[in-house]
């Protein structure tokens, strides 16, 4: 054997180091120590559990229980790294607890300031521990209620390099909250109490699941889910399928507790995606709330740092348990009426009424036979009408509406175009209030009545934050009480839309682009959610000159091939396209 003389030597790390090693992997920001906090009352059989954030939890973050305690002779143990009391025989491969790798609060002790009160049920007195940039104080004997209480000081202040990547306290409350609200949902039984800078945010009691998902998921969202519940060999799926009707900007109104424990596992998620697809329209998210159990021996937890994917041993049979009981839930919904989708009316052109017929640009010819039984078709002459040249207007002149939705058009040149109605104004009503931002203010027209909107009380702080840039895009609102606001005003392009859906929109974009999005492109994200409620429905009724009108217009605009999500506005084909299609060349 021969020796290299420079490598360095392999050693183990101080365990000083290594816990800072753990903390940013277990504890990136607030919400995570507030996640593994909760989870630790949870696994202590706490009945009742509440959080309390200061600043987002980056100056302070307690989590109270009445759970089973932490007896005094083992709080110095519990702080130690690879310490736990919940792998009992060593298994692995059926884990019962949230938690199990016994890193959460040395990570915390090793990145801020940590202090544990706790007394067990049957002791006589609290004893306190204190952790602070890894170092272990001696216990001191404190007073307290049965249970345990943690409290985090000074986020991250032993990692400086860390503490730069902290965002907004808005930012990390939000993250935080959206943590609690997960593990409320996924443990309904337990009272769960949730306070920022001394607001109460929510406060559950006890409560079973449909009560305690209505309480969480909001009201327009409780009143309409349908109920789940399957079950396949040992796996049992229950919960919540929202109506299509009822979809939000993101997939923040989904909700997926697998043995207990949230979960954002790409299984869950794919299988609720494709459910929905055939219902509702794309970029648009259903909410749904699932619950599934199934043998621990049947799911590895332990793949991911904060636990929040799973390995199933049988990722299909979940799958396809999760499509097939969310399809049918939605399938029953429509024959039962319970769900307001629209129904597709059967294949026909419908004719354009006589009274337009004045209207009607050169080139058609008078109409409309009954076809015996079918429904009438307006005829369009053979010659090209002469009077739309299609070098000026290339989407040429309607012709008739198919099923509400599309326009028929012809142009001068023997083009077949059709134009989806809802994309094409969308992108028209965008655009518009995208010029009106730009010359320095979107016009507003005042509401007739103002209206209240009730919404969480997080998402109308948003809104009222950034009530000031609202107005600068047309939509006034002010406070209205917690968790309400009032709109006076919404931008004038608009039309006259109902403002609750478009309020429950914008806080939901507001939420998901959070600061990290640069202001222009939040702002023209806002623009976009607007237009799309301001715009014809596919499903409204259009006169002939509503649809030449809609067409001259898109002739005028900027990007109007395509709508604000990018999906295309209109379709054409030349009498050489159908004359392949008909093999006729
Ligand atoms: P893990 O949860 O993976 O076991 P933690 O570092 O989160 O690791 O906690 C270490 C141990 O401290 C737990 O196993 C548990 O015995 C004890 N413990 C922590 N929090 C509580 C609590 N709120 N109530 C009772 N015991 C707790
Ligand atoms: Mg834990």
């Amino acid at each position: 054997m021969c020796k290299e003389a420079r490598l360095p030597a392999i050693r183990i790390l101080p365990e000083s180091l290594a816990n800072r090693i753990a903390a940013g992997e277990v504890i990136e920001r607030p919400a995570a120590a507030v996640k593994e906090l909760v989870e630790n009352a949870l696994d202590a059989g706490a009945r009742r559990i509440s959080v309390s954030l200061a600043e987002g939890g980056i100056a302070a973050i307690e989590v109270a229980d009445d759970g089973a305690g932490i007896a005094a002779e083992e709080l110095a143990l519990a702080v130690q790294r690879h310490a736990t009391s919940k792998l009992a025989n060593d298994d692995l491969v059926r884990i019962a607890t949230l938690g199990f790798r016994g890193e959460a609060l040395p990570s915390i002790g090793a990145a801020a300031r940590l202090a544990i009160t706790s007394r067990p049920r049957q002791a006589a007195c609290a004893a306190t521990i204190r952790v602070e940039g890894g170092q272990i104080s001696p216990l001191e004997p404190a007073a307290g209620p049965p249970g345990t209480r943690v409290l985090i000081t000074d986020f991250f202040f032993a990692i400086p390099a860390r503490r730069k990547f902290l965002k907004h306290p808005r930012t990390e409350a939000d993250h935080a909250e959206a943590v609690v609200r997960r593990l409320a949902l996924a443990a309904p039984s337990v009272a769960f109490h949730l306070e920022e800078d001394g607001r109460t945010l929510f406060d559950l009691p006890a409560q079973d699941p449909p009560t305690r998902v209505a309480a969480l998921l909001g009201p327009d969202a409780a009143s309409s889910l349908i109920p789940l519940s399957a079950a396949r060999g040992a796996m049992r799926l229950t919960g919540f399928a929202g109506p299509p009707a009822l979809t939000r900007g993101t997939a923040a109104g989904q909700f997926m507790v697998v043995n207990g424990r949230p979960v954002a596992d790409p299984v869950l998620k794919v299988g609720i995606r494709v459910a929905y697809r055939p219902v509702i329209a794309e970029g648009r998210h259903p909410v749904a709330a699932l619950y599934l159990t199934l043998p621990a021996e049947d799911v590895d937890v332990n793949v991911h740092p904060a636990k929040l994917e799973l390995r199933f041993r049988d990722p299909a049979a979940v799958r396809s348990l999760v499509i097939g009981t969310l399809s049918q839930a939605l399938s029953g919904a429509i024959g039962s009426g319970a769900v307001p989708l629209p129904t597709r009316p059967p294949l026909s052109l419908r004719p354009l009424p006589s009274a337009l017929a004045g209207s009607a640009p050169a080139g058609f010819a008078e109409p409309a036979l009954p076809l015996g039984g079918l429904p009438a078709a307006r005829v369009v002459t053979a010659a090209a009408p002469d009077a739309m040249p299609s070098s000026e207007h290339p989407l040429g002149a309607a012709v008739a509406q198919l099923f509400d939705t599309y326009i028929v058009a012809v142009t001068g040149e023997e083009e077949l175009v059709l134009v989806d109605q809802h994309a094409a104004h969308e992108r028209l009503t965008h655009e518009k209030l995208r010029v009106q931002h730009l010359e320095g203010g979107v016009r507003s027209q005042p509401l007739l009545l103002p209206q209240v909107v009730d919404l969480p009380e997080r998402d109308a702080a948003r809104l009222v934050a950034y009530a000031e840039t609202l107005a600068s895009l047309g939509l006034v609102l002010e406070p209205f009480g917690p968790g309400a606001v009032l709109v006076r005003a919404l931008p004038a392009a608009l039309g006259t839309p109902e403002p609750a859906p478009i309020i429950r929109d914008l806080a939901d974009e507001l939420a998901e682009s959070g600061e990290e999005t640069a202001l222009a492109t939040r702002l023209d994200a806002v623009l976009a959610r607007m237009a799309c409620h301001g715009s014809v429905r596919a499903g409204r009724r259009l006169s002939q000159p509503e649809m030449d009108a809609l067409l001259r217009e898109m002739e005028a605009t900027p990007r109007a091939a395509t709508c604000s999500h990018g999906r295309p506005t209109f379709l054409k084909l030349s009498k050489a396209d159908l004359e392949r299609f008909f093999s006729r060349r």
